[in-house]
This record gives structure tokens, sequence and C-alpha cells, in this order.
């Protein structure tokens, strides 16, 4: 016999079977257990608090910081003819009220608010003198300093929650959650560690790519020709940058809009709707668009520039292939491009400890772009999941060969050695370079004996080489802003010639052979078409670099 959850499933929202953990959910909310949920995106956050909304007597309330969405979200439920409605600042008094007033009676199941209510006084009262079975904290992630979200309103859940005279059940819900913003927000909404359910982090139909060393407009100018018909969101750091893009794109003839802060209420929802009706299917966008934007269909995202931490890019890459199919997710990195972040943490009103945590953070997006490993699996091991190579990420697509590099990691090792950790990567990069700066003689660096041990190399390249060494492990950054670098027992082990350096390298050599463009856009349209019919990302087909290489003209 089926459970009165799983009629409510088929009857109101039309679906046969519950997705993993929105069962064990239900379950534990119906039995009034409180609950934090870690579900990635797309994966059914929402059903987990809907469905008991349906099945229980009171009130649900929904605390969302969505609010462009919540009206979406409400409309929706109303087709279902599910009762429901919302109360945020677009929302005048009178009316606020008179929802209120619909609560109180029952006659509306779920209750959507916006987390600067709650600290409202009034507000806070007139919650108390409703019914509330079960309180739902959607991006339960931003209740905690910790997360890359946080909205100090939030912080207010705390003592409403404990206060409430009926004592509601709370459900938390989020996509992103290290292991210490689990238990941040665990510990602030008294939920228990066995009350966490985590159907794990992993977006199988995601393809993760990083592009580098590669003219940044042109890659992309070249990927939305060939995508002509999909959709997808180009994310910038700075609403200039979004306004120089839009603008080369649109120029292009590609269907593009734009989403800032800057741009007006109106504009932005206007661009907003373009896009989610898919009139304009490419969306250039700073951080301000996307959040709980749920557009099933979304096939790329794409980061012009990189984001200031990896669980900022999870989310916002997340975005792509909500709808479970093969989708991509692209990150052009320009080391340059740190720079602006570093620039942002300066700015922040954050104190030192903040900033260091932050500048921490942006070392590991860093090292995101520079590992020679999965990138999937770099992703979920930061999350504190286990897991395989995805066999399809750009880094296990990478079919270049991989070359011995330990000869080389040892002379970048010693200098590390010889300048006792007490440098970052900049002055190390100088002294292997040879460099004939004042700064390296004021400290008497050009004295060493690695001095211009790689002094054939370009600086950029050493730079990127310790980069390398960083992301997978030889080397360790210590401190914020301008971390040293020391080595790590891997890294001993290379310079003690226990342990072997590989590393896949441009087959630069042949780089200088001219490539048959017509040729190459007409294969790359082919493997595209092969990929869609096959259901996998085009680089399972063959990666770019192959295709350059079958082109060239010799
Ligand atoms: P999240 O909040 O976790 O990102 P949503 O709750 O917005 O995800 O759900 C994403 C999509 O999955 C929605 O379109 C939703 O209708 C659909 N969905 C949720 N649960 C199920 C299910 N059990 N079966 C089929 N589709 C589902
Ligand atoms: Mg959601
Ligand atoms: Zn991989």
């Amino acid at each position: 016999m089926a459970s009165a959850a799983q009629s409510i499933l088929k009857e109101k929202f039309g679906y046969d079977e519950f997705r993993p953990g929105q069962d064990a959910a239900i379950k534990r909310v119906l039995a009034h257990e409180n609950t934090l949920v870690i579900m990635p995106t797309g994966g059914g956050k929402s059903l987990c608090y809907q469905v008991p909304a349906l099945l229980q007597s009171g009130l649900t309330v929904v605390v969302s910081p969505l609010i462009a969405l919540m009206k979406d979200q409400v409309d929706a439920l109303n087709e279902n003819a599910i009762p429901a409605t919302y109360i945020n600042s677009t929302v005048a008094y009178p009316e606020a009220q008179h929802r209120l007033e619909m609560a109180a009676r029952g006659e509306v199941k779920l209750l959507y608010v916006a987390p600067e209510r709650l600290e409202m006084p009034d507000f806070q009262q007139d919650l108390a003198s409703l019914q509330i079975d079960l309180l739902a904290v959607d991006e339960a992630h931003c209740i905690s300093q910790w997360g890359h979200d946080f909205r100090p309103s939030y912080l207010q859940l705390q003592t409403i929650a404990a206060a409430l005279p009926s004592h509601p059940t709370v459900i938390a819900l989020t996509a992103t959650a290290t292991t210490r913003v689990a238990l941040d927000i665990g510990q602030r909404l008294n939920i228990p560690e066995a009350g966490m359910i985590n159907t794990g982090f992993a977006r199988p139909n995601l393809s993760f790519q990083v592009v580098k060393d590669q003219d940044k407009d042109a890659f992309l100018l070249d990927y939305l020709k060939l995508n002509q018909t999909q959709s997808g969101i180009v994310y910038c750091a700075t609403r200039k940058e979004v306004e120089r893009l839009y603008l080369l794109l649109e120029r292009q003839g590609i269907a593009v809009t734009k989403y800032h802060a800057g741009l007006s209420e109106q504009e932005r929802t206007a661009n907003q709707e373009d896009f989610l009706f898919d009139r304009k299917p490419v969306m250039v966008a700073t951080n301000a668009f996307g959040m709980g934007i749920d557009k099933s269909n979304v096939r790329f995202v794409i980061h012009a520039q990189v984001p200031g931490d990896l669980e900022s890019y999870y989310q916002e890459a997340g975005r792509a292939g909500r709808d479970g199919l093969p989708s991509e997710a692209i990150l052009l990195f320009a080391p340059a491009d740190l720079q602006i972040r570093r620039f942002f943490i300066d700015q922040s009103e954050g104190d030192d400890a903040y900033k260091q945590n932050e500048y921490r953070k942006l070392q590991v997006m860093n090292q995101y772009a520079n590992t020679g490993d999965c990138l999937q699996q770099f992703i979920l091991q930061y999350f504190g999941q286990a897991s395989q190579p995805c066999g399809q990420c750009s880094n296990c697509r990478d079919d270049r060969e991989a070359v011995d590099v330990t000869l080389d990691a040892q002379k970048a090792l010693s200098c590390v050695v010889r300048m006792h950790g007490r440098y970052g990567k900049g002055l190390i990069a100088d002294v292997l370079a040879g460099s004939k700066s004042r700064r390296l003689t004021q400290l008497g660096l050009e004295q060493l004996s690695t001095y211009g041990l790689l002094s054939s190399w370009r600086k950029k390249d050493i730079s990127g080489f310790i980069d390398f060494l960083t992301a997978d492990g030889y080397l360790m950054p210590q401190g914020g802003q301008y971390p040293t670098l020391g080595l790590t027992e891997l890294g001993a082990q290379v310079l003690r010639g226990e342990a072997q350096v590989m590393r896949k390298q441009a087959v630069k050599a042949r780089q200088s052979l001219p490539v048959d463009d017509e040729l190459f856009q007409q294969l790359r349209s082919l493997r595209y078409d092969l990929a869609q019919k096959q259901g996998v990302p085009p680089y399972v087909i063959f990666s770019d670099e192959t295709l350059r290489q079958l082109c060239l003209l010799r």
C-alpha cells in the first residue's frame, strides 16, 4: 500500500517515485524530528517540506532568501492546487496582513517569507500567533558565517524557532555545506547529527573543464557560436566585465542578455524572463544572478573570471543540468583574475581573520584551476566526500601525454628548501628565472645556488609550474594574502628521488603549425552532434587539443 506521502507525491505533484533522500527526510519531519537535508542543486529539496506541509493540519513557514522567485514558486504551487502565499518587501502592508489572516484561518498551507521580515518584532509576534507545524529553512548555509553566503537576518531563526509557541519541527535545506557549515547549521537550529540527510554532492551529469592559457574572448565566442541554440550562463566577476562581454557577444549576433545589480529592477526582471523563456538563451551576469533560478535546461555555465571560492563555484556551476542531462561547467582561468578577487577581499568589511580565511579559500580555487587530478573529485574531496575519478572532466579526458617532470620539480622544490619556506610564489619564480630584480639583490637571494636554474623558462610558465606543484600536493601554502610556500612530505620524497612527478603538457613544438580553421570548426560541430546523439559531453569524444592536431596544416 502506498504511504500517504506517496499518494501526495503522485496526486499533487504527478511524480511516481521519491528521489534519493526525499523519503527519509519526509519521514523524519512527519515524526517531528528536526532535519538537515544536504542535496545537490536540482536534487528535489522543495518536496521535502512541501509534501509534509500537505499532510499536517497546521501551517508550514518557508524562509527563503530568493525574494525574486517567491512569486513564481507560489504560483507554481497554486497551479497544482496547493494553497500557498508569500510575504516579502514587494507585498504592501495591508496585503501582507491579509495574507497572514488567511494563514491564521488555515486557508493556505505554505507561507513563504523573506528573511528580512524575521528581524521585525511585529512580524515575529504575528508568527507567534499562528499554528506553525513546520519551519523550513531553505538555503540554510546562509545561517553560517563559515558559509559563502552568510545572511545576518538568518541568525534570527535561531531564537524564533526556539520561541514559537507551536514548537514547529525544523527542516533546513542546502546544496552547499562543508562539514563545518553543516555542523554549524545543526547547532544553530537544534538538529542532531543523526538528523542530517546527505545524499552527497556529486553531479554526474556535469562535466567540468578548466581552460587555461587561451584567449578567453575567442574561446567564448567559439563556444557560443557552436552552441547557438543551447541555453547557458556566463558569469563574470564585475559589472564592467558583464557589460563588456555582453556587447562583444551581442555584436557577434548571439542572442544574449545580461544581469547585474547595477541595472534597474525593471530591466533585471525583463532580462531574467527573456532568459527563462529562452527568448535570449545566453545570460551574461555577475553572481547577483541565479540563486534559486529553476531553469532546468541550462546546458552550460561558463565562468569568464575565477570566482572567490569553490563553494560559490560549485553552486553557480551547478545551475547547469538541473534536468539531469549532460551539461558543461567551464572555468576560463587567467592568473591575473585572482588579483580582482584579492581586491574584493581587501575592500570587504570583514576583520583580519575573515580576510585571511577568504584568501585561503581563494587559494583553493587557484589549486582547482591548476590541479592535474580529476576536477570532480577535487570538488567532492573539498566537501569531504570520497569518490572515483569521473572520467569526463577536462583532466580525466586530457589525452595529452603525461611527461616526466621530476627533474624540473626537483629544481623548483630545492629552491623552496633553500628559501626556508619564508617566501611566496613570486620571489621563488624570480630566483628560478634568474631575474635581475632589485628586490632579489636586496634580499641577497641572487646568491642562492638555485638562482637561474630554470632561466630558459618564461616567468609565467615557472609561476604556473609552482601552482601545479602546489595544487598537486608537493608544496604547501602558509598564510593568507601572500602565502609562503613550504615543502610537503610528498615534495620531500621527490627531492630524495623516491617519487616521480608527471605532468600533462601542451605539445608546444607543434603549435607553430597553422590550423585549418574551417575544418576545425566543421569537426567540432560534428563532434557536438555526435555528443548530443550519444548523450555525452563533447570532450568524451575528442578533446579540442586532439581536434586541433588533426587539423594542422602540414
Ligand atoms: P533543489 O531545491 O534541490 O535544487 P527543486 O526542489 O527545485 O531542487 O527540484 C528540482 C526539480 O526536480 C523540480 O523541477 C522538481 O519538480 C523535480 N523533482 C523533485 N522531486 C522529484 C521527484 N521525486 N520525481 C521527479 N521530479 C522531481
Ligand atoms: Mg531549492
Ligand atoms: Zn574527472
